[in-house]
């Protein structure tokens, strides 16, 4: 029954990774997949974290079953943490919310209630997008489509041709945007343009699903949730996915929330029962112990502001490291402009070399990036920037 079956392709991104597992090269670099290193290239549990675990340790009575849609206190924290404090949304009871199995859960959620309810709807995603966004919405059946985002000359966004991309797509479909830290370009569109693209979307009468992977990973907290909140301000109807992976470095706990929000409560409630239909069918109930976390974190006083601030150290290494790569790479005399990376959001940029420049860096130097060019920033260290500049600068001459 199985000897017929070919193996599948190595995912991309992951794939990479365990490449780079076993690189040899002593003075191997990783800017391939998305978890964010500090200084000493570790992944490090946050303080926060780490308190709030002790706390659980200790508190925890049950290791019984969650609900299907997980406990009250963590789905409540996601809603204020979305909207921000006394929301109409939240006060008016018109969103509710599912906690998933990190952001890919909420993402595998929302497209089987959406291939049920909305069996008819293509879902658009951008061009480029996250490599997982294709396959979660194509194995549930969805069409999915494209619309224009980047302009790889420019290396900038390409709004005009996003809102004519947008402007072709009929009423009842579904647009995925990025929330913040547009991966893989680092770009997103500023205050007025979220305001453009939220009008064109009432006028247009799609439905938005906002993929919220990197809350606080741009500018901040609340500064990251303003494309969602200005939709939030002008269309009725939309669905959220949610990450804690990345902001509470969270990653293998599987954290993340699905959100719908309606018209009226009514409608809210009885949406609701067929998310967590979706979701009993799928993996039952989801994994406890990392959302406590999160609602330990986000309700108590000292663990939240804690949070916030490591939350900040990890952006501003981000920024620093940005600056950094781009001032390197002048005094090794590339003479190729990179100073849009210095201008990007998040942990991820395009930066523009090629699958051929990216397949010799790794060759001749270890040094592992997707093979789009899509690079992680955060993989940058003090350590290994003269190194990875220099080797840039190799190729590129
Ligand atoms: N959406 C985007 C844009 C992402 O970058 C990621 C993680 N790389 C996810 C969703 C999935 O997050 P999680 O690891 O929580 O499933």
């Amino acid at each position: 029954m199985f000897a017929h079956i070919q193996a599948a392709p190595a995912d991309p991104i992951l794939g990479l990774n365990d490449a780079y597992k076993n690189e040899t090269n002593p003075n191997k670099i990783n800017l391939g997949v998305g978890v964010y290193k500090d200084e000493q290239g570790n992944t490090p549990i946050l303080q926060s974290v780490k308190q709030a675990e002790e706390r659980l340790l200790t508190e925890e009575l049950t290791k019984s079953y969650l609900s299907i849609e997980g406990t009250d206190n963590y789905r409540q924290s996601v809603q204020t943490l979305l909207f921000g404090e006394n929301h109409p949304i939240i006060n008016k009871k018109l969103a509710h919310t599912a906690h998933t199995p990190g952001g890919t859960g909420a993402l595998r959620v929302a497209a089987e209630f959406i291939k049920k309810h909305l069996p008819e709807a293509t879902i658009w995603v951008s061009n480029p997008t996250w490599a997982n966004h294709q396959a979660i919405f194509q194995s549930v059946g969805l069409e999915v489509g494209s619309y224009a985002y980047y302009d790889a000359s420019s290396k900038s966004l390409d709004f005009e041709s996003l809102l004519a991309s947008l402007s072709q797509i009929p009423e009842g479909d579904i647009v995925l945007f990025h929330g913040c830290c547009h991966n893989p370009t680092g770009i997103d569109p500023t205050k007025e343009q979220w305001q453009q693209l939220a009008k064109l979307c009432g006028k247009q009468g799609f439905l938005p699903l906002f993929d919220f992977a990197y809350q606080g990973f741009g500018v901040g907290l609340e500064e990251d949730a303003q494309g969602l909140r200005t939709f939030a301000e002008q269309v009725p109807e939309m669905l959220i996915a949610s990450s804690f992976s990345k902001n509470f470095g969270l990653y293998n706990e599987r954290v993340g929330a699905l959100t719908i929000v309606c018209e009226t409560a009514d409608n809210a409630d009885a949406a609701f029962t067929q998310i967590k239909r979706a979701a009993r069918t799928n993996y039952s109930n989801p994994p406890a112990h990392g959302a406590a976390i999160v609602a330990e974190i986000l309700s108590n006083k000292a663990l939240r502001s804690l949070w916030e601030m490591e939350l900040q150290s990890m952006r501003t290494r981000i920024h620093e490291m940005r600056g950094l790569f781009v001032s390197t790479l002048r005094s090794k005399g590339v003479e190729q402009d990179f100073s849009f990376i210095s201008k990007q959001q998040g942990m991820f940029s395009f930066s523009g070399l090629n699958p051929e420049q990216v397949s010799q860096l790794r060759k001749q130097f270890g040094i592992y990036i997707v093979g789009s060019g899509r690079i992680n920033v955060a993989g940058m260290t003090h350590e290994n920037m003269d190194p990875l500049c220099s080797a840039i600068a190799e190729i590129l001459t």
